[in-house]
């Protein structure tokens, strides 16, 4: 075959393969957005697993009137304008391909209102073209409506699970996300029942305790000592020497006053309460929720001997670096990230937890009478 450029359905298509493997891609894309839009509401709505229905209603700032079309477009974005601002994002949102890759591979309605506006606008938009606009009478925020996912995709259907299946991953993503942001109420309703539900107080043991129930938040310990106002990284790089020489693959933490901090806070299990596998450490980077395997180690690693074999804590930790000493723009569905200085994060991350159980637990040997 020649050399063609491919027709822009084949293209908004492929593109879609990237972001949205499954209806939980797509919720956390929109989830992503109602969060950069400074929404304190997030609820997400699902049907059969998000494949009938997914729908993210949000009291963020929403979208200006004339701008509601050209969300759906390839790299529209309002996050990001120069190459120099990709060195240091701050929205989770930044590539300008969340909603047009879904909308190419589903029927979307976009319901919104900006907040300076009077009135809202309604777009709804069908295996990515639009079909549909008008003014709507909306309170200020977004609602995204997505209905019949990968119609257009059999390729991608046949690897969808079973509706439970999807919904729980769900489900894990909207509690993720509650954990990482407190200050925010999250609700997920799945097929007409409300499943979870966080209140947005901003206490984070609240929201542990949601996701993980009391019994077992309670077995949690803050990674930061007091309030958690201490200042960024100190907790973590002082007076835990001791430790770092005792920890296999642990160095000194940078101690360098130039070095932007680490920030490491969150909570871990006391070596009483396991599972067994990792799928229960959930690492968050600048409250992003990335798929880390070294950093999971880590968290591994400060258990050190406390754990037996085979049993793994359940644990939620939240990296706080600049953004410039983050690289988000890896995978196009940013879950994965590169960090400049990758050591010193796994140290600080390692210490952090460390120092948080045996705070809490005494080591074996001492705890037990000779
Ligand atoms: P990105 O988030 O990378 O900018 P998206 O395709 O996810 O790209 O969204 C495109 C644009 O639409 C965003 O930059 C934002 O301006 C607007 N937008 C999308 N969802 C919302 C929302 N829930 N509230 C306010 N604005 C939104
Ligand atoms: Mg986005």
């Amino acid at each position: 075959m020649p050399i063609q450029i491919l027709q822009p359905e084949v293209a908004a298509k492929i593109a879609a393969g990237e972001v949205v493997e499954r209806p939980a891609n797509a919720a956390k894309e929109l989830i992503e957005n109602s969060l950069d839009a400074g929404a304190t509401e997030i609820r997400v709505e699902i049907r059969e697993g998000g494949r009938r229905l997914l729908r993210v209603t949000d009291n963020g700032h929403g979208i200006p009137a004339d701008e509601a079309e050209l969300a759906f477009q390839r790299h529209a974005t309002s996050k990001l304008h120069t190459a120099e601002d990709l060195s240091h994002i701050a929205t989770f949102g930044f590539r300008g391909e969340a909603l047009y890759s879904i909308a190419a591979v589903s029927h979307v309605t976009l319901t919104t209102r900006h907040r300076d506006e009077p009135f809202g606008v309604q777009v709804r938009v069908e295996g990515g073209q639009i079909v549909g606009r008008g003014r709507a009478g909306s309170p200020v925020g977004t609602v995204v409506s997505v209905e019949h996912l990968f119609y257009n995709v059999p390729a991608r259907q046949k690897f969808l699970r079973k509706a439970a299946t999807e919904a729980g991953h769900i489900a894990n993503l909207v509690q993720r996300y509650a954990l990482a942001h407190p200050d925010r109420r999250f609700s997920l309703v799945n097929d007409g029942r409300l499943v979870f539900q966080s209140n947005g107080n901003g206490d984070p043991f609240d929201v542990l305790a949601k996701v993980y129930g009391l019994e077992n938040a309670r077995q949690m310990v803050s990674l930061l000592p007091g309030d958690g106002t201490s200042p960024p990284g100190l907790d973590v790089a002082q007076d835990v020497s001791f430790m770092a020489e005792e920890l296999p693959g642990a160095e000194a933490a940078g101690a360098n006053p130039e070095e932007s901090p680490v920030r490491v806070t969150g909570y871990t299990s006391l070596p009483s309460l396991t599972r067994a596998n990792r799928s229960h450490i959930d690492i968050f980077v600048n409250r992003r929720y990335v798929e880390d395997r070294s950093l999971v180690h880590a968290v591994v690693q400060a258990y050190h001997t406390l754990l037996p074999v085979g049993r793994y804590p359940l644990a939620v930790i939240f990296v706080e670096v600049a953004p410039e000493l983050v690289d988000v723009n890896v995978h196009p569905q940013k879950t994965q990230v590169r960090f400049v200085e990758e050591r010193r994060i796994f140290s600080a991350v390692q210490k952090a937890t460390r120092q948080a159980i045996l705070r809490h637990a005494a080591p074996p040997d001492l705890a037990l009478p000779s």
